[in-house]
């Protein structure tokens, strides 16, 4: 989102009242045409360096919202699902099984045979799991192949990146089976050859914090496992690679870097083959797909001053901005401040506080940050929170989940439109959600 457009669609929803008084004191704002661009990029990477059939499946934890799986959907996508939820939520959006791609580390027996009737790809976690779907396969009418095309995922164990809890390819990692452990590998080999049903490979390395060349060794080493199994096996029974997501996310500036077009390029240098068509390719990238795309607006509700601080209370919190919250050094927000009617707030740069709504000390959008000194009734917009923050709401003091709006530039210039993607949560639905159908429950 370039800084104009961010100003057009910040003054556009403070002068259409989204940000209404009581009722609505934070929104969050997705960039469509952006979110459509990102997943035209994420084609073209692609297309530029095989002719391989690709399905890019966005990991919808990213952003949970049917409307953004049916945006994703309309752009060729599909869906990494990783719980009942998702899955459903991929249902919703009208995702068609064959371009669904079920992922979780703990997949019930329910969940599996859900997804065999449905014909959607798992990927095996584990051994046990590799038992239990060979059971469930057992129990088909025929006693043959599932329609699911069936993988394994696997930990290629390279190393953690700058964030430890995102890093999914450490020695010990609870991802996948790690292959550098002793005799896993022979172990995935001879678990492929004995079972014929088993047809493709899954490596989810990258993560925010991952340099691109890590994340492609991960890949080569998933590729390099592909090639040993087929030779033992003397034909193509891997047929699909699962290439994961992960792509990072420049949350320091507006620039949109890494770009897919520069990954495609370095697994096409560092993994000679995967991309001579011989492979089937799926990635699942999430972050990357919507996180510049979308922003927190919070009404700035008082300002004060503490210990000679200048504190902005906001409405924009732990509920919105969990891992900011909980980890302000890993998960750094870029925030915006502009006056009451929607215009950026000029002056000189003052250290103060971006707090949240909530009843903790460290509700802090942000701390000791420089920026022109936000006043009460202004807005602030936390930048960059596309992926992973309104959308991976946390309940904390029953804060409500915020309405998310679409908006688009109408045609012929005629300002900015938006539309509704979800609606802010209800107090009925917080009591709901609370036990409210179970007051007497424990008289
Ligand atoms: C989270 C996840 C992704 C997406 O990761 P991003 O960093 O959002 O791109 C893809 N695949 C799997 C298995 C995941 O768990």
């Amino acid at each position: 989102m370039t800084p104009d457009r961010r100003d057009q669609a910040i003054r556009a929803a403070v002068e259409q009242g989204l940000l209404g008084g009581d009722t609505e004191p934070v929104v969050a704002l997705l960039d469509i045409a952006g979110i459509r661009a990102g997943a035209a990029s994420l084609r073209t990477a692609f297309q530029q360096v095989t002719d391989a059939p690709v399905l890019h499946a966005f990991a919808v934890k990213a952003a949970p919202l049917v409307g953004v799986l049916r945006l994703l959907g309309s752009e060729g996508l599909g869906a990494e699902v990783a719980s009942p939820g998702e899955l459903a939520l991929a249902r919703a959006a009208g995702i068609p099984p064959d371009r669904i791609v079920l992922d979780s580390p703990a997949k019930t027996p329910g969940e599996l045979r859900a997804a065999l009737d449905l014909g959607i790809a798992v990927n095996a976690d584990n051994a046990q799991e590799i038992d239990r779907i060979e059971a469930l396969i057992g129990a088909l009418a025929d006693g043959t192949v599932p329609a699911s095309p069936m993988g394994l995922r696997v930990n290629a164990q390279i190393g953690a990146g700058t964030i430890g809890a995102l890093s999914t390819a450490t020695a010990t990692s609870k991802f996948g089976v790690g292959l550098r452990d002793e005799r896993a590998r022979d172990w995935v080999v001879r678990t492929f050859l004995d079972r014929p049903w088993l047809t493709r490979l899954h490596t989810h390395s990258g993560s925010q914090g991952l340099p691109l060349e890590l994340m492609a060794a991960g890949v080569r080493t998933v590729y390099e496992l592909a090639e040993e199994i087929n030779a033992a096996a003397g034909r193509q029974q891997v047929d699909t690679l699962d290439i994961g997501g992960g792509l990072p996310v420049n949350f320091a500036t507006d620039e949109e870097t890494p770009r897919f077009a520069d990954y495609a390029q370095v697994l096409d240098r560092e993994v000679p083959g995967l991309f001579d068509g011989r492979y089937g390719l799926v990635t699942e990238f999430g972050r990357a797909l919507t996180a510049k795309h979308g922003m927190v607006l919070a009404r700035v509700e008082y300002a004060k001053r503490t210990g000679g601080r200048p504190i902005a209370l906001t409405h924009a919190g732990a509920q919105v901005a969990t891992r900011t919250v909980y980890a302000p050094g890993a998960w750094p927000v870029r925030i915006a401040a502009y006056d009451t009617k929607g215009h950026p707030r000029t002056g000189p740069d003052v250290v103060q506080d971006i707090a949240g709504p909530a009843c903790f000390a460290g509700d802090l959008l942000a701390e000791a940050r420089g920026l022109p000194l936000l006043e009460q009734g202004d807005v602030v917009a936390a930048l960059d929170t596309g992926a992973y923050y309104f959308t991976s709401h946390y309940a904390y003091n029953s804060l409500v989940r915020p309405a998310v709006y679409g908006f688009r530039e109408e045609a012929g210039g005629g300002g900015i439109a938006f539309t509704l993607v979800r609606d802010a949560q209800t107090m009925e639905e917080i009591v709901a959600e609370s036990g409210g159908a179970h007051p007497d429950a424990l008289l």
